[in-house]
């Protein structure tokens, strides 16, 4: 199993990537190694099963690659939390605000049964304003939604700060400065 400090060896930080001044923390790198990609999933899954997951709600699309693999590791559901228009049944959304605009978060609300607990997981927690979106969508469809889990925390952009006070534990295997 690789520390997770060697894993963070394994994230790719690109400059000014989408836009100027962005350092975008790039997990191609990490996914694309074997042996980092299990040891990532397999600590990632520690705090879900501690906290007694019953299902994993993965935001797409990165999401759907840890999100997916932990609930395999604790065989479990997977509930895909979608961008709009993707989802072939009546869904739940939710809009959020973004820095510039807003984004949409959609899911099928026959995926999660009342009362279940429900595990968040994503690739990087930034403003947090996805997460807290899904949290929010989650709970409006009966999810009883206590955790997030997350391989890359920003903690400059308060994103972990923000779940925090909205009743969330979060978790996050490793933390890069800035924005
Ligand atoms: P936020 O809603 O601000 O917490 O942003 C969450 C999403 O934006 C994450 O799921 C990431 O995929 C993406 N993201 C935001 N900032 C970065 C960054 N610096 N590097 C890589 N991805 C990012």
């Amino acid at each position: 199993m690789m520390t997770v400090e060697e894993l963070r060896a394994l994230v790719r930080t690109v400059p000014d990537f989408p836009e100027p001044g962005i350092q975008f923390r790039d997990i191609t790198t990490l996914i694309g190694h074997g042996a980092g990609l299990k040891s990532c999933v397999a600590h990632l899954s520690q705090p879900a099963r501690n906290a007694g997951a019953e299902a994993i709600a993965g935001m797409e699309a990165r999401g759907f690659i840890f999100g997916a693999a932990v609930a395999i590791e604790l065989g479990i559901g997977f509930i895909p939390v979608r961008k709009p228009g993707k989802l072939p049944v009546e869904t739940i959304g939710i809009d959020y605000a973004l820095e510039y605009g807003t984004d949409r978060l959609e899911i099928d609300p026959l995926a999660i049964s009342t009362g279940q607990n429900v595990v968040i997981v994503d690739d990087l927690i930034a403003t947090g304003g996805t997460a807290l979106a899904a949290a929010e969508l989650l709970r409006r469809a009966g999810a009883s939604v206590s955790h997030a889990g997350f391989v890359i925390d920003l903690p400059d952009l308060g994103g972990a700060a923000k779940l925090r006070e909205a009743g969330l534990q979060v978790d996050a295997l490793m933390a890069f400065d800035g924005d």
